[in-house]
């Protein structure tokens, strides 16, 4: 079924990916703009790692639950994206081990399915883990490509007829009398600028979500929050290692082809484009990645970079770490009195897929319509599919 409505998406990174697919899906007449090239945000920088929702199955269990439920989705419809390597959850101090049995319990509240494997085991598996090592759990995590990802999405999206213009700037918001009718462009290809008319605006723009939103006037409370990752020479681990404790510094060590990440550490920023990559954070990855894998203490350094989440932080002062890694979806009609504005912010990469369909359908009830989401079924097509 095709509808008449015509729904501009702003932001292409993983989240918007999702989104032009699903709505395309439903029928929807879809445009995205991207101000820069896909992915070029905080989507094409992650560490790449498919999350079993383990890492949250304390603190943040919708957080987890989301990320299971995810997880399990995406190895279905996008096979041949993932290395099927697994996680490890490794104690290395008795205060470590301590943590254990909350972990489990945690997994189990969230049904994220877990093996606790003996010190021999995890040395049998990963060779080059600090020999102190104690235990470890083993979670379904996964090594992914965080950009071919993405472009899954939107090849398959371009491909059922969504249209999709990387290097082109929303610079400001169409209104007429309180409602949003669509957005001023800048194309950095031609320098022109135009004007693209929608029945809805979606802003999918991560961590630049505010800025956008302030464009109609409207506020969503997005605290960009970045931490810093560094890419060391050398495959140091096969498994996908995470400390056994609440989320820290330098706590993840994802092995990338030939290389192994370590990240990361959480600060807030008030403009995305301002990051820096601030030095005591780049060693104290050394520092801290060292503790789970030596080697990765003195391997040679292939790039270090920082990237910022989209979090959302509402009501109280939370920072960094305390912030949820929840998504939420603002209909600005309901929080700023503004029609035809819808901003989706927060979330993984992990959950791109979720939180598109809880957007998708965002825009259906504002619509009055009511078509399914079929996200959950549709195998993507390749990557490479996009350029063809
Ligand atoms: C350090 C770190 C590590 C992480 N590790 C993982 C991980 O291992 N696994 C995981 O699942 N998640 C991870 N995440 C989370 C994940 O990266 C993000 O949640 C996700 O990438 C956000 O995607 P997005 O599409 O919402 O935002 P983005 O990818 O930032 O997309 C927003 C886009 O909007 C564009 N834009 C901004 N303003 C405009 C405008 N005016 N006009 C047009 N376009 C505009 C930007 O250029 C950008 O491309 C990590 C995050 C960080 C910071």
């Amino acid at each position: 079924m095709r509808t008449t409505y015509h729904v501009v998406v702003i932001g292409g990174g993983s989240t918007g990916a999702a989104l032009v697919h699903d709505l395309v899906l439903r029928g929807f007449k879809v445009t995205l703009v991207e101000r820069g090239e896909l992915t070029s945000g905080t989507a094409g920088r992650h560490h790449g790692l498919l999350h079993s929702g383990g890492r949250y199955a304390v603190n943040d269990q919708e957080s987890a639950i989301e990320c299971i439920e995810e997880n399990i989705i995406l190895r279905k419809i996008a096979p041949g994206s993932f290395e099927e390597n697994d996680g490890l959850f490794v104690a290395i101090t008795d205060e470590d081990v301590a943590y254990l049995d909350k972990f489990l319990a945690g997994c189990e509240t969230c049904h994220i399915p877990t093996r606790v494997l003996t010190a021999a085991q995890v040395k049998r598996l990963e060779p080059h883990i600090n020999p102190q090592v104690k235990l470890a759990v083993q979670v379904p995590d996964a090594t992914m490509d965080c950009w071919r990802l993405p472009m899954r999405f939107f090849a398959t999206a371009k491909h059922n007829g969504a249209d999709i213009r990387p290097y082109n700037e929303v610079i400001g918001m169409l209104i007429t009398a309180g409602t949003v009718t669509g957005v001023r462009v800048r194309s950095h290809v031609t320098g022109q600028e135009y004007d693209l008319k929608a029945d809805i605006v979606v802003n999918a723009t991560g961590a630049w979500a505010e800025k956008v939103s302030e464009m109609a006037h409207a506020r969503v409370p997005v605290k960009p929050t970045p931490g810093v990752m560094v890419a060391v020479r050398g495959r140091w681990c096969n498994m996908v290692i995470n400390r056994l404790n609440k989320p820290s510094d330098g706590d993840i060590i994802v092995p990338q082809r030939g290389l192994s990440v370590i990240g990361t550490t959480s600060w807030t920023v008030e403009d995305p484009d301002r990051l820096g990559l601030p030095e005591d954070h780049v060693r104290r990855m050394f520092e801290k990645g060292g503790e789970l894998i030596p080697a990765v203490k003195h391997a040679p350094m292939r790039a270090a970079w920082a990237a910022a989440r989209p979090l959302i932080a509402e009501g109280g002062a939370q920072e960094g770490r305390e912030l949820p890694r929840t998504f939420k979806c603002f209909d600005h009609k309901v929080r700023d009195g503004i029609e035809g504005l819808v901003t989706i912010s927060g979330g993984k990469g992990t959950t791109m897929r979720a939180m598109a369909e809880a957007t998708a359908n965002v825009v259906c009830d504002k619509l009055g319509l009511d078509i399914p989401c079929r996200t959950k079924e549709v195998v993507l097509l390749p990557y490479w599919a996009y350029y063809q």
